[in-house]
This record gives C-alpha cells, structure tokens and sequence, in this order.
C-alpha cells in the first residue's frame, strides 16, 4: 500500500530535509499560557524515522529532548484502550474532528460534557480520568510504558517528567481546569477536576527526544505490536491511527490530511508524530508554532518527505 517511489536512500533525504527546513529566521510562536515552551532556541529542528524493521534514521537535533505535550494523547489513548475490555471509554468521548481549538469550552457547554475527541484537552482529560481507575499513579505509569517502548528508562537517557515544566504550567492551567470542572458538573469526571489536570498536565510535559518518541510510536505503525507483546489490538492500532488522520491536528486536521496524507498527532512543545502503517514511525520537531498551535517548520518538512518518498495511506 506504501510504496517509496524511486527509493531514495532515508539518511540522505533526512539531511537534506533538515538543510532545508531548519529555520533561518525567527517565525511562529509558543503558548503564552506555557511560557518554559519558549526556551528551546527557535531554529532546533529535528527528525527521526523509526521502520517496522527495527532501523533507526535520523538527522539534526533528533537527539534533544523535547517537551511531548500533546502526543502524549496518542499514547494515554492507547493505554486506555488497551486496559479497556468493555470499550466503555467510547461512551464517554467521541470520534468526531471538533474543528475548534485544542482547549475550546465553548462545543463542550453546547455538547453537554462530551468531548467530541481524546485528542482535544477535555477529552484527553477524560481519557486521563479514565485511565486512573486502573493506574492510580497515571503519569508515572505513563512514563514506564514509554520507556518499555523506548528500551530506555528514566533513571538513564529515557523519558522523564520535567517536573518545574509541569508546576509551572499547572499554575497557569486555568482554563484545563476550568474543563476539567465542565466535565464533572456534567457526571463525566470520576476523580477530583485538580487530580485529573494535575496527572494530564504532568503527562505533557514529559521530555523525549524525536528517536524515542518515534520508537514509541512505533506500535501504530506494526498493528498494535510493541516491542515486547501487544500494546493494543490490530483494529484498536487502525482506530488510533483513524482518530490521529481526522483529528490529530485540532483544527488543522483538513490541511494536514491534504499536505501530508498520513495519520499524525502534534504538540504545543513542537513535536509532530505521523504513522506510515506497516512501514515506520516518524517524528519532527521544531519549537516554533503556527496559530493553530502545530510546528510551522516540521509541517513543511513532513509535507516534503512524504513528498519525496511517496509515504500515504491514499
Ligand atoms: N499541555 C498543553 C495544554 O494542555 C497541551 C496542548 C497541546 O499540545 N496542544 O494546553
């Protein structure tokens, strides 16, 4: 179904990439609400490609960790559903793109407490919620299966929670709390709104390096196959990858969908993750935003890589 068109050899090509996206000039912007977003120095770029082979390609700053925020909703999403024999998750949350901003209140007062995704913040807030019914411990469980696919743990170069990242943005969380708050007046919040925001806001700050968060994403793209068993189901794995085409970039998911063709999931921290099904995981990373809060550079460079490699689910 993917096919590499000419098979350019992917070193060369990620370099290439990277000469030609790397930003020269400062453009874009972090939230204002998440003011630690602002420190990476704006032309980081870097991009790495995980294949169902177990190769590693990778080039620029791939190495440098970087704050995962929102494609951490891929991941509490799979987890959820893998601990979820009843579904019962789909009963809380849908499946539909919301065509608002990531943090809108306004659809979830109108839809009465049902977020319209898990990858908008109310609805990973209820995945969260969710999740801590059978992980009490949400975020450090979190950050133990990253490091199970990573084959890296924290206590060396793995993932870790930037702890200072986190309390900071907590302080600033007004508006996850407000609904998380929303949630619960509408009965579909179990644990307090604070605890909820508190572990959902830790679980975005985790730091990862574009290799590792490729590596992690790996399981998408091999059926639900993680490095050591099944993280998922084979239809859960296509379901994931369905939600990350149609919704996976909040209200640019239609141009992200027409750009680049492939499933994806971005964060605020500037990472972008894509599944290429059966092929390979791939992730970019570049800190700088554009107003609907995806990386301005690492759009551009996967819009060209799946260009050149002729990488689509079309
Ligand atoms: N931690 C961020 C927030 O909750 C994540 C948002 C994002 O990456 N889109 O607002």
């Amino acid at each position: 179904m993917t096919t590499v068109i000419d098979s350019p050899p992917l070193g060369p090509v990620l370099d290439d990439i990277v000469r030609t996206h790397r930003p020269r000039t400062e453009r874009g912007s972090v939230p204002a609400s998440i003011p630690h977003l602002a420190a990476p120095p704006f032309d980081r770029f870097g991009i790495a490609v995980a294949t169902t082979e177990g190769e590693m390609f990778s080039a620029g700053d791939a190495g440098i960790p970087f704050s995962i925020q929102s494609i951490s909703k891929v991941f509490t999403l799979a987890m959820a559903l893998g601990a979820d024999e009843q579904d019962s998750l789909w009963s809380r949350v849908l499946r539909e793109p919301s065509g608002t901003a990531f943090n809108s209140l306004v659809q979830l007062e109108v839809e009465h407490g049902i977020p319209r995704n898990p990858f908008i913040n109310p609805g990973a807030l209820v995945v969260t919620d969710h999740l801590m019914e059978s992980f009490p411990d949400g975020a450090d469980h979190f950050v133990r299966f990253l490091a199970e696919q990573v084959g890296e743990s924290a206590a060396g170069s793995g993932p870790y929670i930037d702890e200072a990242a986190a309390q900071n943005e907590f302080a600033n969380g007004n508006r996850n709390l407000a609904l998380a708050h929303f949630l619960k007046d509408f009965g579909n919040l179990r644990h307090p709104a604070q605890a909820v925001v508190e572990s959902y806001t830790r679980q975005c700050s985790v730091m990862m390096t574009c290799e590792q968060t490729a590596k992690a994403g790996l399981f998408l793209a091999r059926g639900g196959q993680g490095v050591s068993g099944s993280v998922v189901s084979r239809d859960q794995a296509k379901r994931i990858c369905s939600i990350m085409l149609t919704c996976g970039m909040y209200d640019a998911a239609g141009e992200f969908a027409y750009r680049v063709g492939l499933p994806g999931k971005s964060g605020v921290g500037g990472g972008i993750l894509i599944i290429v099904p059966g092929e390979c995981s791939i992730c970019v990373w570049s800190p700088r935003l554009d107003s609907k809060g995806n990386s301005l550079a690492g759009m551009a460079a996967l819009a060209d890589l799946t260009d050149r490699t002729g990488w689509s689910v079309f």
